[in-house]
Parts: C-alpha cells; sequence; structure tokens
C-alpha cells in the first residue's frame, strides 16, 4: 500500500540518467541510487567518467548500466531505452541533464555554436521526454512501487528565466525547455506521468570551470545564500521530484541556486 512506503524511497525503480559521466548527471545518479532507483549511467565520451558514476551508484547500494550515447541523435535515445529495459526493467523516472555551453557575443555566434547548443540542450530533451512517454505507455502502472505511471524530470537553469548576455544560444534553449516542459506536463498529467523540471543556479562543474577559477567571487555576489552549489545539491532535488514525496508536484521548475533569481543586486536597497 502507497500510504505504508517511505514516500522519499525509489525502490524498485530504474532511471535514466543523460550526460551522468560528470558533473549533475553523477550526482543526480548518486542521489537516485541512494534513494534506491537502478541507474542507467548515460556518458556521451567520458567512459572513465560514467564508470565512476557507476561505482557511486553501486557503493550506494543500488543497480547500474553504462551505456554511450548522443542524446541529440534519435536512433541513440532509442537505444538507450533499449538498453535500460534489458539490463534493468521497465523505465520510471528519466532525468534530461545532458547540455553545454558554446558561448560567443551575439554577432560572433556561429550557426554552429547556435545549432549544437539547441539540439543538444533543447532537441535532446524532446527526444528524451518523448521516448520516456511512450515507454511509459507501455510498460503499465505498478501502484506498489510509485503513485505515478512515470516521472520526466529536464535539467534547465535559472537562464530559463534570467537572460545571459553572450549566451544567446543557451539561453534561449533553457527558456525553450521551460515551455517544453509546461506544455508536456499539461498533456500527460491526466495518464499519471508528472513532467517538472530542476532549475540549478551555478554548480561547481566542468561546464563552469573557467569560470569559477576567473571569477569566484564576482559569482558569489549573485547568490545570496553565499556557496557555490554541489552537483548532490541538485541531485537531492532531483531525487525528491522523482518520488511519491512529489506527487502532486506537476509542470513545476525547482530552482536550486542559493536564491539567485531573486535579484541579489537589491540586497542593501538595490
Ligand atoms: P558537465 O559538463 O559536467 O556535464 C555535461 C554532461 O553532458 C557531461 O557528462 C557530458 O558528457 C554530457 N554530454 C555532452 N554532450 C552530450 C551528448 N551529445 N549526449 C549525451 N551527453 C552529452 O556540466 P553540468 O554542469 O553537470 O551540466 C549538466 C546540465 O546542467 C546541463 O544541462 C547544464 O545546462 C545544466 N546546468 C548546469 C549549471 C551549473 O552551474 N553547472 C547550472 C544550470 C544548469
Amino acid at each position: 500500500m502507497a500510504a505504508e512506503r517511505d514516500m522519499l524511497r525509489l525502490d524498485g525503480q530504474v532511471a535514466v540518467v543523460t550526460g551522468a559521466s560528470s558533473g549533475i548527471g553523477a550526482g543526480a545518479a548518486e542521489a537516485l541510487a541512494e534513494a534506491g532507483a537502478a541507474v542507467l549511467v548515460n556518458y556521451h565520451s567520458d567512459r572513465d567518467g560514467a564508470e565512476k558514476t557507476l561505482k557511486a551508484v553501486r557503493e550506494a547500494g543500488s543497480r547500474g548500466f553504462v551505456m554511450k550515447g548522443d542524446v541529440a541523435s534519435e536512433a541513440d535515445v532509442i537505444a538507450l531505452f533499449d538498453a535500460a529495459e534489458k539490463e534493468l526493467g521497465p523505465v520510471d523516472i528519466v532525468f534530461s541533464n545532458a547540455g553545454i555551453q558554446k558561448d560567443a557575443a551575439f554577432t560572433d555566434m556561429t550557426l554552429d555554436d547556435w545549432n549544437t547548443v539547441i539540439s543538444l540542450n533543447l532537441t535532446g530533451g524532446f527526444l528524451c521526454s518523448r521516448e520516456a512517454v511512450r515507454r511509459f505507455r507501455k510498460k503499465g502502472r505498478r501502484e506498489e512501487i510509485s503513485r505515478s505511471l512515470g516521472k520526466i524530470v529536464f535539467n534547465s537553469s535559472v537562464h530559463e528565466v534570467i537572460p545571459w548576455a553572450g549566451h544567446a544560444n543557451y539561453a534561449a534553449a533553457k527558456g525553450g525547455i521551460s515551455l517544453l516542459m509546461q506544455t508536456l506536463a499539461q498533456e500527460v498529467a491526466h495518464e499519471g506521468i508528472r513532467v517538472n523540471s530542476v532549475a540549478p543556479g551555478a554548480i561547481a562543474t566542468a561546464i563552469n570551470e573557467e569560470e569559477r577559477r576567473k571569477g569566484e567571487k564576482e559569482m558569489l555576489k549573485l547568490i545570496p545564500y553565499g556557496r557555490i552549489g554541489d552537483p548532490l545539491d541538485v541531485g537531492r532535488a532531483v531525487a525528491w521530484l522523482a518520488s511519491d514525496a512529489a506527487d502532486y508536484v506537476v509542470g513545476h521548475s525547482l530552482f536550486a541556486d542559493g536564491g539567485m533569481r531573486l535579484y541579489p543586486g537589491f540586497i542593501g536597497n538595490g
């Protein structure tokens, strides 16, 4: 019975995490495993990183499997879900996380910079969530492990709402994820599928290594809570969104940002 279960646990469930060889994807794989889910650890090029994530999943007491794949490729995304089902079982949770930055001043941004970021950060999210919904429908509901038929969590960003000069491709993709998430949530909620996003602020990962090296002090001025986040800060928010503890949370962006979107420039009277 659902009422007797610990609503935060994900025991018996299978999660697919894209871009899980480093950073937030690795943190989320670990947090999902801590909560009891088996995890398909997707990577693009860093096999060693993916193996490290798999080790963390196992140390957390869960099963896992490593699978290479480009989330901007339809065939690779389908193969990813096939592998998850074959190796771990029917998929209950998808964390669509993979994403990159290719920054440039607007007039210096090449079409390739634009297309690469949009196809991974936005179209990749479309491909993964579409496949997730198709698979959820096939597997059917398993009330004994979750109240919902399936859970999708996108990795968005504070830049789904905060404009970001010099990063037009990235901000456009994250703004797109926001309405993709809400539209999909609206479309499939009646089937028992919950779709949400986590929207991180500044998290210490490879994506912003250079910015942190050059200007961590400046970055901290943008974070009222006074620290840069770590991957597990976001990973645990993902595990919560995927759990029955969040069963009535539908179409929501959960900001895990230390308050970054709260107009920190206004602290001290603006
Ligand atoms: P990261 O560079 O550590 O992780 C990016 C991951 O995406 C890597 O594991 C990489 O291998 C994978 N990847 C790249 N291309 C891929 C492809 N074609 N197919 C599959 N995987 C691919 O950086 P991160 O910060 O952990 O980034 C993860 C997500 O978090 C991104 O969507 C990013 O936009 C988002 N995010 C990060 C921050 C932050 O401050 N770090 C803030 C907000 C949002």
